[in-house]
């Protein structure tokens, strides 16, 4: 039986928790994490459940295997809204996040940069630490590619998401960067996970290639129970036997996130694509699959591009997407009505 304790707890009710589970006879180990104490008590323990679970100050208690508590639907049933600059995860419009897969310098980012902001984007990407398959391949610009970033976000006012890969750069990313991303191969990287849960800069964790929604969410819960509630949840695609593009969008994930968590989700159509001629319909599909925001790689030259050309999208067509999806919001979501998940049906 695993006890978690509320970051509120008093210690008139900690005190009564420890006597309780005490008398019960059976070992406790007892750790933290982030703001929580969670006490650890063996399988014996699990029929003592009902009286543990009444006592002030704890927050919940799992028997079996332990699940995703804070990153629950239930834990926060009217959704969670996650502010990065003047854009709004689950507010009235679907967020668009836009820009190059790396950071290549100073012209090819400031070029992309205004043309997301004049194309209606509200977050601009681009990648400074890159997670690359080959260790050959283009690595990213690293600090370098932040300041770059930050001259970006001066010059056009969007906030910027990049990526950190190393625990070691958290904090030096999070003190130039608006949003923190975690890639697709670190999504198990849980030392990573729990340090970005210590910053209180919003999250944008992206979907393991080969993990499933319970993963996913565990991740996040990662972030969560250290302390860090802005979270957005980014599906990227998946694995699967289907070798016709670079990953499946998992189109379905959009709405079972919905039921199962109160975070936004954010859909990336370029890395579940690998190809620009799939990435407007996935967008759209996105859009209307009730997603609280797309993000879309960009390059205003996309067959000299250092990473990922084949799936970056012209300026020009940009332009377009967002217009079409401010199609789909205003047929969708109207501005009146607080946004709500698209209602499933079991
Ligand atoms: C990215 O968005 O820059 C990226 C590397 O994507 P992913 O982690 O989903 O592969
Ligand atoms: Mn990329």
């Amino acid at each position: 039986m695993i006890v978690v304790c509320a970051p509120s707890t008093t210690p008139e009710q900690r005190s009564r928790i420890d006597a309780e589970l005490t008398a019960l006879g059976f070992p406790v180990a007892e750790r933290e994490l982030g703001a929580r104490r969670i006490l650890e008590l063996p399988r014996a323990a699990d029929a003592c459940r009902c009286s543990i679970e009444r006592l002030a100050g704890v927050e919940r208690v799992f028997v079996g295997s332990p699940g995703v508590h804070l990153a629950a639907r239930e834990f926060r049933p009217e959704g969670t809204t996650v502010r990065v600059g003047e854009a709004v995860f689950g507010g009235d419009r679907t967020v668009v996040i836009a820009g190059p897969c790396a950071v290549e310098g100073r012209t090819q980012l400031l070029e992309v940069a205004r043309a997301a902001a004049d194309a209606g984007a509200s977050v601009l990407r681009g990648g400074a630490f890159k997670p690359r398959t080959s260790p050959y391949s283009f690595p990213g610009l690293g600090r370098r590619g932040l300041e770059l970033l930050t001259e970006a976000r001066a010059e056009t006012g969007l906030p910027i998401v990049t990526e950190v890969l190393d625990t070691r750069d958290v904090e030096f990313v999070a003190a130039h960067a608006d949003m923190l991303q975690i890639g697709s191969r670190n999504m198990h990287n849980f030392a990573l996970l729990s340090e970005v849960g210590r910053t209180r800069r919003p999250v944008l964790l992206k979907r393991g290639m080969s993990a499933t929604i319970d993963e996913l969410l565990a991740a996040a819960e990662y972030v969560l129970a250290g302390g860090n509630d802005q979270v957005v949840l980014c599906e990227r695609g998946i694995r699967t036997f289907e070798t016709s593009s670079r990953n499946t969008l998992d189109i379905g994930a959009v709405p079972l996130l919905h039921e199962r968590t109160h975070l936004p989700v954010v859909v990336d159509p370029s890395h579940a694509s690998g190809r620009r001629a799939l990435v407007r319909p996935l967008a759209l599909a996105a859009a209307a699959a009730g997603a609280e925001g797309v993000m879309v790689e960009v390059h205003a030259h996309p067959a000299e591009a250092l990473s990922d050309g084949d799936q970056a999208l012209l300026p020009a067509e940009l332009v377009t997407l967002v217009r079409e999806i401010r199609g789909i919001d205003a047929a969708l979501r109207p501005p009146s009505t607080a946004r709500q998940p698209l209602e499933t049906h079991s």
